[in-house]
């Protein structure tokens, strides 16, 4: 699952490229009549598309998304609407463009080190503070109580220009270390700071093109949207497969699983790998179901460790954990699960400060040799396989009988 989602991290981050790249490409391209028609309607668009913006993070939370998803709406959105507001007729005052960009990517890096779950009152307080507080800094500026100065000079020292190539960077690399459960939301953040990063070279001159800034800044929060739209159809499809409590493919999964397999004609082997805690019982009766579950989640976590990238971990059912192996046979497997096993013996799961829990697992391993043979009788035979390792004693691997 952390490929696939890698996979999605990287589809929408190599979405940014191209979404900078057209209006830069576009622009030297189409006439300048042409041109300065699109830039009318752009102010109009971008309010258009910030107000969305603020709605999809608004209503998609807590359901949908997290923190960092409502958070990064709410202030892309904030920005947006004082950047583009001012461009409607009989306004005056104008922000800055370069304090919106510099205060986008310090959200950025805000929204990369904030946790990405919190309680429902702790994100919407943590939001409604930033909003404030950007508010309140952009209004201080706007009527110069802040000295800071609204434009950039031309031709500012390198140092800026590199603060401007390493942020992007520094956010890549934050948001892999950090969030590698969900780099699909790593992938938009810096996907987002790379245009922050090509509006201030535009402001700075190095890019000629000033008329570009509000077409990217509308961009960027295109691509804010579509980026978040693809990581609700991806958190939608995950959840539908996942197991929450133990971060795993879920039964919904191993049937999906199952009947692809069922439906090959061809004949690679398949192994199939079925594992049970011993006295799992005993776990909950003794140390309380809160502790049992802790243990269960170690376990599967352990064992993910293990049987990745060979094997595809499922939840069974209950603290039954079912390995599948693509094009694997049981001598191969039966190795790699006397690895988990001797892992999983290793373990000391902590309850509270001082105790600390041991479990083992009995295993039972299996493989489709043919496909006259269905894949459910496979799984049946390392079932039995399993029970034969509880018989014999428990806390060993047991291969089918074939
Ligand atoms: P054996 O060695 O024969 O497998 O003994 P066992 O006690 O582990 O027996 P069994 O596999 O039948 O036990 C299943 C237990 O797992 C019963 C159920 O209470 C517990 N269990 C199933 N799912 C969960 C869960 O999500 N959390 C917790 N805490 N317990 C669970
Ligand atoms: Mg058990
Ligand atoms: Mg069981």
């Amino acid at each position: 699952m952390r490929s696939k989602k890698d996979r999605w991290g990287l589809a929408i981050f190599l979405l940014s490229p191209l979404m900078i790249g057209s209006p830069l490409l576009g622009s030297s391209r189409i006439s300048p009549d042409l041109f300065s028609n699109i830039l009318i309607a752009v102010p109009y668009a971008g309010t258009g598309l910030s107000v969305f913006c603020l709605f999809l993070g608004h209503f998609s939370y807590p359901r949908v998304h997290n923190l960092k998803v409502y958070l990064h709406c709410y202030l892309a959105a904030l920005l947006g609407l004082i950047l583009f507001v001012p461009f409607f007729p009989g306004i005056t005052k104008e922000p800055s463009p370069f304090l919106i960009a510099a205060l986008s990517q310090l959200n950025l890096l805000l929204i990369t080190l904030l946790p990405s779950y919190a309680k429902y009152r702790t994100t919407k307080l943590v939001t409604w503070i930033f909003v404030t507080c950007e508010i309140c800094f952009m209004v201080f500026v706007m009527f110069q109580i802040l000295p800071i100065p609204g434009t950039l000079p031309r031709g500012q020292p390198n140092t800026l220009t590199w603060t401007l190539v390493y942020w992007p960077i520094l956010i890549l690399v934050l948001s892999f270390l950090l969030m590698r459960r969900e780099f699909h939301l790593g992938g938009i953040i810096t996907g987002c700071s790379y245009f922050y990063a090509v509006i201030i070279l535009v402001l700075m001159g190095r890019i000629p093109k000033p008329q570009l800034i509000p077409l990217l800044f509308m961009a960027a929060l295109l691509y804010l949207i579509a980026g978040i739209v693809v990581h609700w159809f991806s958190r939608t499809e995950h959840r539908v497969s996942y197991d929450p409590l133990l971060q795993i493919y879920n039964r919904n999964y191993c049937s999906r699983i199952i009947e692809e397999q069922s439906r090959l004609n061809t004949t690679p082997p398949f192994g199939v790998a079925m594992i049970d805690i011993d006295h799992f019982k005993k776990v909950n009766d003794t140390w309380g179901h809160q502790a049992g579950d802790s243990v269960l989640i170690s376990v599967a976590q352990t064992i993910q460790k293990e049987v990745v990238p060979d094997g595809i971990l499922c939840r069974y059912g209950g603290e039954e954990l079912a390995v599948f192996f693509p094009k694997m046979e049981t001598h191969e497997i039966h190795p790699l699960i006397e690895n988990v096993r001797s892992s999983v013996e290793a373990l000391k799961i902590h309850i509270g400060k001082r105790k600390s829990i041991s479990v083992t697992v009995s295993c039972g391993v299996a493989h489709r040799a043919s496909t006259s043979q269905s894949i459910v009788t496979v799984i049946q035979a390392a079932d039995k396989a399993l029970y034969r390792a509880k018989e014999s004693g428990r806390n060993q691997v047991i291969s089918a009988r074939r």
